[in-house]
């Protein structure tokens, strides 16, 4: 992948802070630091760090993506009510945990979604 600046800023946002943002904030806070940037370069460089294992990506079940810098393996929650995104780490004992079935499997992609702790003490019962 040849490098480019506005790649490198893209990747360096993601990185900055633990995280999941989507493509219109990445566009929106990448602006301040390059402001001709379009939002379709910043799609299709997002694309591109995905496809590289740069970052991943989190899709939640209204179809929203958004965009994660931190690879590690990891689970997601989303809370229905506040809508924030919030990581769930696991253990893997090996690198590639095969399952009793013999299923390799190679990333996670599980997303779950219910109340997070402070809106399950917000919501009257
Ligand atoms: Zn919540
Ligand atoms: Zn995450």
């Amino acid at each position: 992948m040849r490098s480019s600046h506005q790649r490198d800023a893209i990747l360096e946002y993601l990185k900055s802070m633990r995280a999941h943002r989507s493509a219109t904030e990445i566009y929106d806070a990448v602006r301040e630091k390059i402001p001709n940037i379009s939002l379709g370069t910043v799609y299709r460089n997002l694309g591109q760090l995905v496809e590289a294992g740069q970052i991943i990506t989190v899709e939640t079940h209204d179809k929203f993506v958004y965009y994660d810098g931190y690879i590690k393996p990891h689970t997601h929650f989303v809370c229905k009510a506040c809508k924030m995104i919030f990581d769930f780490e696991y253990e893997t004992t090996q690198p590639e945990p095969i399952t009793s079935q013999g299923f390799k499997i190679e990333n996670e992609r599980t997303v779950y979604y219910g109340l997070c702790k402070k809106c399950i003490g917000d919501t009257p019962v």
